[in-house]
């Protein structure tokens, strides 16, 4: 049976407790006790939720019967992962991971996450916590919205959100409420972990992106993109923030995947190239950019990913793109090849481009794109100076229901909504 060691040192959690608790008792992150070696089978897969079951199964089986395996892996990963060849650039590829509901690739982690806690919590409602700036509420909310015995308590800060993901937050979903809290994002984060440290008789548990229930999902599309291109040997480019997405490739690898290199591809947030550069980790205070959902001063799962992989340094390469320079990579990525990319997709289509022309490798770089350029119309527009065609996934978001109740920015505020909640 798969277990999970903390970062700290606690031993041995089954993934049902790794799942529901989020964090480990002593404060660390959870880790798999060992990485299966995905052998070759998955070279074989010809279909994504197939791929899913194969590298899956062995964190799952034992504690998830096989045939709810089956469904849950099924049912999350349902929507197209395409790998695009950028026409005009050697050898670059954009693996597009947005065309899930919310449109950002927070939905592999969040629908697969929903299912799973559905699965164990079956029988005893939970309420589920997330605070959010911005994407990965509606991802969360939207995965596990009507998974059976869960209900889900958005918090964010009123005013501090873009209007479109104010909208995709509000939508009315059923077992979702949202909160806008009278505060910051922190002062939303904090009553989180309030309410978690003393649940006065609720059944409380946390979608945040440290869960491994939303980290497994995100070695898949690696193995993905290796089976699209037929590719021997190939460079990952990662738009990073809390380092989660880096940290399911480094997890992939470690199943056996052959990466030469990763590229971490932050905006001015510039904590964990420093690091990569000099050996010393220096978290700060989160600097506000446009690539917003990378806007990270402390990116939280370092601590998992310097225990998975202590010789990081030697396999990844930093890179810090400034506003500016991410303006410029859509216009020119645009010019060049005809794609248009969001800002976070083009912070590290910035970063691919640096990368092959500092080495002059032949290799192929695969950036993963991760969110669709229409959730930014206002950036992309200031870019490339023309609109944007809105996807069938945001049309008519304006006029859908919606659901938003305002909150006080305390403790005693949460655990009174939670209360009269029916
Ligand atoms: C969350 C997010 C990121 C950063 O991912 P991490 O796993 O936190 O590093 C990048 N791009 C988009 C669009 C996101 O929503």
């Amino acid at each position: 049976m798969m277990r999970f060691h903390s970062t700290r040192g606690a031993r041995g959690a089954s993934l049902r407790a790794a799942l529901t608790s989020g964090l480990a008792s002593d404060g660390g992150l959870y880790v798999p006790s060992r990485i299966p070696r995905a052998c070759d089978a998955w070279r074989e897969c010809n279909h994504f939720a197939g791929l899913g079951l194969t590298i899956l199964r062995p964190y799952l089986e034992k504690e998830v019967p096989e045939d709810q395996i089956v469904s849950i892996v099924r049912e999350a990963l349902d929507f197209p992962v395409p790998l695009v060849r950028l026409e005009g650039w050697d050898d670059t590829y954009v693996m597009e991971l947005f065309h899930g509901p919310t449109l950002s690739f927070k939905d592999f982690g969040a629908r697969t996450m929903a299912r799973l806690m559905s699965f164990f919590t079956a029988g005893a409602p939970v309420t589920v916590l997330v605070a959010t700036s911005g994407d990965t509420g509606s991802a969360v909310a939207d995965g596990f919205a009507g998974c059976a015995g869960l209900r889900v308590a958005l918090l964010f800060p009123e005013g501090q959100v873009s209007s479109m993901q104010a909208q995709q937050l509000t939508l009315q979903r059923p077992g979702v409420r949202a909160y806008a809290v009278q505060g910051t994002f922190d002062d939303c984060q904090a009553m989180v972990k309030e309410a978690l440290a003393s649940p006065q008789g609720l059944r409380l548990s946390v979608a945040n992106s440290i869960n491994v229930g939303r980290l497994l999902p995100q070695m898949l599309y690696y193995f993905w993109a290796v089976i699209q291109g037929g590719f021997e040997e190939v460079v990952f480019c990662v738009p990073c923030g809390n380092l989660g997405n880096l940290t399911g490739g480094v997890l992939a690898t470690q199943a056996g995947l052959p990466v030469k290199a990763f590229l971490a591809a932050h905006n001015a947030n510039r904590a964990f190239p420093q690091y990569l550069q000099t050996g010393t980790f220096t978290s700060g205070l989160s600097v506000q950019t446009l690539s917003n959902a990378m806007d990270v001063g402390s990116p939280s799962n370092f601590d998992r990913l310097q225990h998975l992989c202590p010789d990081m340094r030697a396999k990844v390469t930093g890179y810090s793109i400034s506003d500016e320079e991410t303006l410029r990579s859509i216009r020119c990525v645009h010019e060049e090849t005809g794609y248009i990319a969001d800002p976070h997709t083009a912070v590290a289509l910035e970063a691919a481009r640096r990368h092959r022309k500092a080495t002059g490798t032949g290799l192929p770089h695969v950036v993963l794109a991760t969110a669709h350029p229409a959730k930014f119309p206002e950036t992309v527009c200031r870019a490339l100076g023309q609109g944007l065609a809105i996807p069938p996934g945001l049309q008519g978001l304006a006029s859908r229901p919606k659901r938003v109740e305002p909150l006080a920015a305390t403790k005693a505020a949460l655990m009174e909504a939670l209360r009269i909640w029916r």
